[in-house]
């Protein structure tokens, strides 16, 4: 096993220890950041996310390293889009009357649409709109970002409504040469080893499916940023697919650094916290997120991972199979209200939001602490009492005690190099945190080195 490498500053305090806050005292503050948010029009590329950006730098005071990728772009498979610019789009009666509206909802134009103005048939309308029968009175989120065409999407219900013979159609809208805009905010930790947090800036007035994700991973970086973690973590705001594919290929170099990455979507609604695991199935990230929740997150589910989804496909494509899973509640695609009007600010809580939080906070910890530890002389156990580290008199202790003396005994045993805190977590079936604190304390009494953090491959060893 290699030693610790890229340690800057090994003592530095950790994560565990930096007086973070928990969720119920951060949850309004998440949730007016996404009634703030939900309104603007975001798309792939233009004026909407880079409001959405701005706003997070006004109002967090992040500072963001803002990227503007220009039209064109190659990036791997694909190219960055010209830019697509909105400024209204209706169908109205011949009366004038508005009977879809842009002005209503920003959902109701097709993401990307060309220009279009004139008037027509019904039946030729009717190629152009969308609606969701099984949800009449919900508009149906929908883009269509490489290819040439304009649509609008309404409530069945509406649609249904809609007898005349002609209407008037106006998307009054650009697609320029322009470029696609990716923010990244940074916590420079002890170690160069490093952490990922992505999320989509790309979704229009859709709440939980769009600004739930970036709402929490604003506030993580800022509330990180009061802590000295040792690793260095990194948040991501970019537009899906293309968004992340950018900064991989940005990144590619340094890709090795990255120890642990979650895709961060759909944490404001009612449903169960949920992690799907990376491509690799048993990443460094998913043993870690998996015994977290695992240990307090009652009724949590934990999934495999399948190839469609989020972010997590680009991260875990095979060139670069990252250790980057999905935490969410309900994850995208398995709620009735997903990609439609009706992801709106009523499907998200106080207390869903503050649960995620706890949840994230709680798995950076981990990331934080789940060290591997050598002992300095494996042969026999130390003598504790020497050090103050073991009872002078043999019986009658505290619960609490004893755990703490049994977490010692587990720590000294399985300190050989090859398993990490979460290993010894579970093995000895005591609380992480407490194997942890048992293993700086052991460090701190020269009985353990410290060894490299969660290994990059694979699997984890399970022997020194
Ligand atoms: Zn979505």
């Amino acid at each position: 096993m290699a030693p610790l490498t890229g340690a800057r500053d090994i003592q530095a305090l950790s994560l565990e220890q930096a007086p973070l806050r928990a969720g119920l005292d951060v949850s309004a503050e998440l949730y007016r950041l996404i009634e703030l948010m939900y309104p603007i029009c975001r798309s792939l590329t233009g004026a909407g996310v880079r409001e959405t950006l701005a706003l997070l730098e006004q109002e967090l005071g992040l500072e963001l390293e803002v990227t503007e990728v220009p039209t064109g772009t190659e990036i791997f498979d694909w190219h960055v889009p010209q830019e697509w610019v909105i400024r209204d789009a209706y169908v109205a009666d011949l009366g004038g009357a508005r009977v879809i509206d842009f002005a209503a909802s920003n959902l109701h134009v097709v993401g990307y649409s060309v220009p279009v103005d004139r008037r027509m048939t019904r039946a030729e309308l009717d190629q152009h709109l969308h609606s969701r029968a099984d949800l009449p009175d919900a508009v149906p989120y929908r883009t269509a970002y490489h290819a040439d065409t304009w649509g609008f999407c309404v409530a069945d219900n509406i649609r249904a409504a809609m007898t005349d013979a002609e209407y008037d159609v106006v998307i009054d809208s650009d697609r320029i040469d322009g470029a696609m805009t990716i923010a990244e905010a940074r916590v420079v930790g002890s170690t160069d080893h490093e952490v990922l947090l992505s999320c989509n800036t790309c979704h229009p007035s859709v709440a939980n499916d769009g600004v739930s994700g970036i709402a929490l991973t604003a506030l993580l970086a800022r509330e990180l940023a009061r802590s000295k973690p040792r690793f260095t973590y990194r948040f991501l705001f970019s537009p899906g697919t293309l968004g992340p594919l950018a900064w991989l290929a940005r990144n590619e170099a340094t890709l090795d650094s990255l120890r642990h990455g979650l895709v961060v979507s759909c944490v404001g609604d009612a449903g169960p916290l949920t992690y799907k695991r990376s491509r690799r199935d048993v990443s460094g990230t998913d043993r870690v997120v998996q015994h977290v929740l695992e240990e307090s997150v009652p009724g949590h589910r934990l999934q495999p991972f399948v190839p469609w989804g989020g972010d997590e496909r680009q991260f875990c494509s095979p060139g670069f199979d990252l250790p980057v899973g999905c935490l969410s509640r309900t994850p995208h695609g398995e709620y009735p209200e997903y990609h439609t009007s009706a992801d709106d600010l009523g499907l998200i809580s106080h207390q869903a939001l503050a649960k995620s939080w706890d949840a994230y906070l709680a798995v950076l910890r981990a990331f934080d602490a789940n060290l591997i530890y050598e002992r300095t002389n494996p042969k026999g156990e130390p003598q504790l009492g020497r050090r103050g580290l073991y009872r002078h008199v043999s019986a009658g202790l505290p619960g609490d005690s004893e755990r703490l003396e049994r977490a010692r005994l587990w720590v000294l045993n399985l300190a050989d190099g090859g398993h990490d805190v979460i290993d010894i977590a579970r093995r000895s079936q005591l609380p992480w945190t407490l194997i942890a604190s048992a293993a700086a304390e052991l460090h701190e009494a020269g009985l353990l080195v410290l060894r490299d953090t969660v290994p990059t491959t694979a699997s984890t060893p399970t022997s020194g």
